[in-house]
């Protein structure tokens, strides 16, 4: 296999979302596919019926899509391997179940849901670890077998485990896993819907689909000596294996829809960027062992490796994921933010609104340090598209004192001189007004920041009232004065 095209596979069963933990495998297939020069696959394995969901897998896609993973073969795309989705493969699983039985390694089995139900109960009573078939059906002759067929009872066809040594696994990620061979269950392979199990179809695919490492979750491993077992039943040389260590809430438990988020719909639809959510899932079961955390795509292109993946469970901490938002955020320029917050602007109150590029680039230059999310550009400073509607309590009653209204008419009257509004002009003025009154410039800054923006917290006070401009800086600055009663002890 050394000189093959590295060729992996995401295998997602569609069930209606992409799970992060899906989103992971993806990224890491994905990435281990650039950085070998190899090729990345997208196979749909939708064998399971009773799970079937309307429109998962173009949901599915889409979700790949936003996140940029270009899959070079798949559903739709198309490639030299298709058909990729596994509903349309029925005849060749039924095929390779049938070679199996014809060399003895597979048979068919038609016990009935009782039978199988006292047989569990049974094994449950003798404390067995975990249920397994007892090979009854393996004594039917060929005759008996043929006539159940021709009567048309109900079967699924079963692999037949030999006896034999320990099914051995050299797995990239957790090294030698072994496997005892007495644990190991006559896996149903082909049900009695005539559809394959995910054991079969897997394996099958996987091998005509040259798929050259199998990079998955580790919920997968204990089904791996299975499939080994079926490799060597059809003469096939093995792939690679890494299996991808859990994900876990930070209480430790296995990561589960009650304790937050798992679709990559639900982190899109609540504003997290996609670089963010890439960087994020990278980090869930990977690092560079440098306490580097920000990485772009394109550096996770060049800095990934299947050897570097832990094997211990990767904590999901949506504090980390909100900071790497902020990050990349502040990563991008202006110019890039701007259709972001055109969008948002166009969502909110404000829609009817105009202002130009020039003043929304401003904005976001000020405020791109201090959110998290692309509509706290409008939730955290409201003032750069509105006057305050109010006027924050708390900062009112610290800054706001009796001698603040005369502090501000001087200092608007500075302002109006002013040729132009920039953040230097500002300055002088303020600074010259302090001195004017033989007062400290603090008395000044807080009061025209609450006076300008309703509240105590924002950018830098002169970037912001330079972005805001003089003549509205004046009017807000009037208007405080009028509105603004002093509380009581100020
Ligand atoms: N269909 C399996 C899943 O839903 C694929 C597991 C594998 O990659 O082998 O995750």
């Amino acid at each position: 296999m050394i000189n093959e095209t590295p060729r992996v596979r995401f295998a997602p069963s569609p069930t209606g979302y992409l799970h992060v933990g899906g989103l992971r495998t993806a990224l890491y297939n994905y990435l281990f596919a650039k950085i070998n020069n190899g090729k990345f696959i997208l196979r749909i394995e939708d064998t399971d019926r009773n799970r079937f969901v309307e429109g998962a897998v173009e949901n599915l896609i889409d979700t790949l899509n936003w996140v940029g993973l270009e899959f070079d073969e798949g559903p739709k795309t198309g490639g030299d391997f298709g058909p990729y989705l596994q509903s349309e493969r029925l005849d060749i699983y039924k095929n390779y179940a049938n070679q199996l039985i014809t060399d003895g390694k597979a048979y068919h089995c038609f016990c009935s849901q009782e039978r199988l139900q006292n047989l569990r109960e049974e094994q449950q009573k003798q404390k067995l670890p975990q249920m397994k078939y007892d090979k009854h059906c393996l004594n039917l002759s060929k005759e008996e077998i043929r006539q159940k067929l021709d009567a048309g009872e109900n079967y699924v066809v079963r692999l037949n485990v030999q006896p034999g040594i320990k099914v051995i696994i050299s797995d990239i990620v957790r090294g030698r896993v072994e496997f005892d061979r007495d644990t190991i269950d006559d896996q149903v392979l082909i049900k009695s819907d005539g559809y394959p199990t995910y054991h079969l179809a897997n394996v099958v695919d996987d091998h005509l689909m040259k798929i050259t490492h199998v990079i998955r979750g580790e919920e997968w491993l204990s089904s791996t000596p299975k499939h080994i077992l079926l490799y060597q039943y059809l003469n096939w040389e093995l792939p690679e294996f890494a299996h991808l260590p859990l994900l876990l809430n930070p209480d430790r438990s296995k990561l589960s829809k009650r304790q937050g988020d798992v679709a990559v719909e639900d982190y899109q639809s609540k504003g997290y960027l996609k670089e963010a959510l890439i960087n994020f899932v990278a980090l869930l079961g990977w690092s560079t062992g440098d306490n580097k955390e920000f990485y772009t795509i394109e550096e996770l292109k060049t800095n990934f490796s299947i050897e570097r993946v832990h094997k211990s469970g990767a904590i999901f901490n949506i504090d980390k994921l909100n900071w790497l938002n902020s990050e990349h955020i502040k990563n991008k320029t202006a110019e890039e933010i701007l259709p972001e917050l055109k969008n948002e602007l166009s969502n909110s109150k404000f829609n009817e609104m105009r202002f130009s590029d020039d003043y929304l680039k401003q904005v976001i230059d000020s405020m791109k340090e201090r959110v998290i999310f692309y509509n706290e550009f409008l939730t955290k400073s409201p003032y750069f598209f509105e006057r305050p509607q109010q006027y924050d309590e708390e900062v009112l009653k610290k800054r706001w004192k009796e001698d603040t209204p005369d502090h501000m008419k001087n200092l608007a009257e500075n302002f109006e001189k002013m040729e132009e509004s920039s953040h230097d002009n500002f300055e002088a003025a303020l600074r010259k007004t302090a001195e004017e009154l033989e007062i400290g410039a603090g008395k000044l800054i807080h009061p025209v920041r609450l006076a300008v923006s309703g509240i105590g917290v924002g950018p830098g006070v002169f970037d912001l009232l330079a972005i805001i401009g003089k003549d509205e800086v004046i009017e807000r600055i009037n208007i405080a004065i009028n509105k603004i009663t002093i509380p009581s002890g100020n």
